[in-house]
């Protein structure tokens, strides 16, 4: 069976949803994964915070605002009056059950419920167009299977168990629909799993159904050599190693969530990433194979803090590392590079939640500076440590850039850098000139 997550943008306006049908439709066994509309899942966000700062009125204005998208897009969706009474009807359900939350005080937990709407309302519309297209489907509902744990990590188990049980249930030929993003936590409760979550859930489902293959259709040709955002003339890389994509994903390559590829590689799922609005382009294949290259590729990761820990015991003492990483371990926070000297530790973090009391413990085993508002550069290529030559050239390139830290050494397939987010544009830039043009 395979797995085909279509993103924001794929199912971003009823033209975008109707072009779906063809690509899915080819009497092979699949799920569809399908994320919020584009957009949707941002106006949720802001709903929310104002429900935070308890301004209802212009929540109330923000929930209408995106009610009348909705009608419109159902208008246009359908083109029998029957599915358009339906469409209506369920557009109604969900803005009823969110206006309702202005009514009450707000939690966070009330703020995931709202979040939720959005794969909630993209994948019944989607079920309701193929229903009037006469298209079998069937709406596997992911609150039913997709769960975290009290880490807020994927529950794999529970997740397999209740999917094989839920697909027991279902007609073979029908295509499986199901949300992306929204899951249950330990406790039961609506959650998610962090923006851009629905690259998680097509590979976490892939995973727990052992799926010949998952394809993450999007807005471009695959994975780019660097962000095409900020970088012109970017290039498609047509094949990526699992570890190689994994550190783009993690350093900050919007297209593919953090931690999306870890389910996929663990069961050796090859990955495609396609274009939804050019779909004969071949895009981009992750494997466990993977021809080395010099350089691959260049992604940037922002809001990173710097913590500087300096402290005269440190000479020549053990053990002052593990007093270190304790005090992260114990406020959760996961450590993305360090660098060490005879007295000074620096450690970057990219959860800044705990940031203070971080500091304040730290300071308990030395002095602690900290600079918010930076950047990890990671260029991805072949830095094995045998090999020579590559660091000079990507240090030439930057040599107009202060650089804060350096990791090395650490994996053999990239390098990361530590700059101000300032410099980042620049710095992706300059990568690009020298390392790929
Ligand atoms: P979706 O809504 O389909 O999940 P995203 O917006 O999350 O799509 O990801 C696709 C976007 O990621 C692209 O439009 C592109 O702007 C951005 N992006 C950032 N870095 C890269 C990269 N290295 N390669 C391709 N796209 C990238
Ligand atoms: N809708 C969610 C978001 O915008 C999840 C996703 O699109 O992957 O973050
Ligand atoms: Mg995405």
């Amino acid at each position: 069976m395979k797995i085909m997550k279509f993103g924001g943008t794929s199912v971003g306006n009823p033209d975008r949803l109707k072009a779906l049908i063809p690509l899915i439709n080819d009497g092979q066994e699949k799920i569809v994964v399908l994320s919020a509309m584009a957009g949707t899942t941002n106006s949720l966000v802001e709903i929310s915070d104002l429900l935070h700062a308890d301004n209802i009125n212009e929540a109330s204005t923000k929930i209408d605002e995106l009610k009348s998208k909705y009608i419109k897009v159902v208008e246009e969706l359908f083109s029998t009056e029957k599915y358009k009474e339906s469409g209506h009807e369920l557009i109604n359900s969900h803005f009823e059950y969110i206006r309702n939350f202005t009514l009450r005080v707000f939690t966070t937990l009330q703020e995931k419920a709202i979040l939720a709407q959005g794969e909630l309302l993209s994948t019944s519309l989607f079920h309701l167009l193929l229903q009037e297209r006469n298209i079998k489907s069937t709406l596997l509902p992911a609150l039913n299977f997709m769960r975290i744990d009290k880490d807020g990590e994927p529950d794999s188990f529970y997740i397999k168990e209740n999917i094989i049980r839920e697909l027991k249930n279902h007609t073979p030929e029908n295509i499986i629909i199901t949300q992306g993003f929204i899951c249950r936590n330990a406790y039961g409760e609506i959650d998610n799993l962090k923006r851009g979550g629905s690259d998680f859930s097509a590979s976490l489902i892939g995973a727990a159904i052992d799926a010949s293959e998952i394809q993450i259709w999007t807005d471009i040709n695959g994975i780019h050599n660097n962000d095409p955002r900020y970088v012109e003339n970017t290039r498609v890389i047509r094949e990526l190693s699992f570890d190689e994509a994994a550190e783009l994903a993690y350093f900050g390559a919007k297209i593919l969530h953090p931690s999306s590829v870890n389910p996929a590689h663990e069961k050796n799922i090859p990955v495609w990433l396609k274009n939804t609005m050019e779909p004969e382009d071949i895009g981009t294949l992750i494997t466990s194979e993977s021809t080395r290259e010099d350089y691959k590729a260049v992604a940037a990761k922002d809001g990173i803090a710097v913590l500087r820990i300096r402290s005269d015991r440190m000479l020549m003492a053990y053990g002052f590392l593990r007093k270190i990483f304790e005090i992260f371990e114990a406020y959760k926070t996961p450590i993305d590079m360090i660098t060490t000297s005879e007295v000074c530790v620096s450690i970057t973090i990219d959860d800044c939640q705990y940031l203070d009391k971080i500091i304040k413990d730290l300071k308990e085993l030395g002095t602690v500076e900290v600079e918010e508002n930076q950047t990890i550069v990671c260029v991805v290529g072949d830095f094995r440590t045998e090999r020579t030559g590559s660091a000079p050239e990507i240090f030439e390139a930057l040599n107009t850039i202060p650089l804060k830290m350096i990791s090395y050494g650490g994996s053999p397939n990239s390098l990361s850098l530590l700059i101000d987010s300032s410099n980042k544009v620049e710095a992706l830039r300059l990568l690009s000139k020298h390392l790929f043009n």
